[in-house]
């Protein structure tokens, strides 16, 4: 299995804890960025700008414009709440499939999102010191002992999403991560399937091995935990 990623922490993260042997093996055996798949293909004298359009293969080739959009800050988020309207409300698609709140460059974008009645309390944040003012504003509600102000938090540690992670073509200044975000909206606009679970292939892996969306077996194969690790000085 070798994955190819806009990230180089995924490189180390594949062997970080015992989480990512869900299977029992290591799951992904090799990370690849970006860039260096870019190499590679120009090593071998491949020029995609004169290859001929061919489908995908199959399985893991179909994929939705809720998948594309995790490449930038809010997209997760985005991908999430127009599954979540659905399956709360049981309707076909959210009155606008849209959520423009948890687009753009905002350091902390901070949004209620009505589902039918229920108001979802959200945080989007990219870059470290942006996540560090959500995690404070969590401590003060705990300090108070008041409930969480949020619901739902969406954390990148790069500017602008994986469009911008360590693994991606260099140089990326503001400019860029702008015309990177547009290709990834543009995208998602284009495609025929714009919701997660609209994808056959991500229904099919829940119908015949994973259950239901949550159940135990979700779990564990699909999250993975993070401990708080002890810091020595020397
Ligand atoms: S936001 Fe940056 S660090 Fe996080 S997964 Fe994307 S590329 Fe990696």
């Amino acid at each position: 299995m070798v994955s190819v990623m806009p990230c180089t922490a995924k490189k180390y993260e594949i062997t970080r804890s015992e989480d990512m042997f869900a299977s029992g093996h290591q799951d992904i055996d090799v990370v690849i960025t970006t860039r260096e798949l870019a190499r590679m293909f120009k090593s071998a004298g491949i020029d995609f700008a004169r290859l001929e359009d061919e489908e995908p293969d199959s399985i893991l080739g179909e994929y939705s414009g809720a998948g594309t959009i995790f490449g930038v800050t809010g997209g997760v988020m985005e991908a999430a709440l127009r599954t979540a309207y659905c399956l709360i409300t049981g309707d076909a698609q959210p009155p606008s499939i849209e959520f423009q709140e948890v687009r753009g460059m905002k350091g902390v974008k901070e949004a209620e999102i009505d589902i039918k009645g229920t108001k979802v309390k959200i945080a989007v944040a990219h870059e470290m010191g942006n996540v560090e003012d959500v995690l404070n504003a969590l401590r003060m509600d705990r300090k108070q002992g008041v409930k969480p102000r949020y619901d739902f938090i969406e954390v990148m540690a790069c500017r602008g999403g994986c469009i911008s992670g360590g693994g991606q073509p260099l140089g990326v200044t503001d400019v860029v991560r702008y015309a990177r975000t547009r290709g990834i909206y543009t995208d998602d606009e284009k495609s025929v399937l714009r919701m997660s679970h609209q994808n056959p292939q991500v229904q099919k892996v829940y119908s015949e091995f994973l259950g239901a969306p949550l159940s135990e077996k979700a779990h564990e194969l699909l999250h993975n935990h993070y401990h708080e690790r002890k810091v020595y000085s020397k």
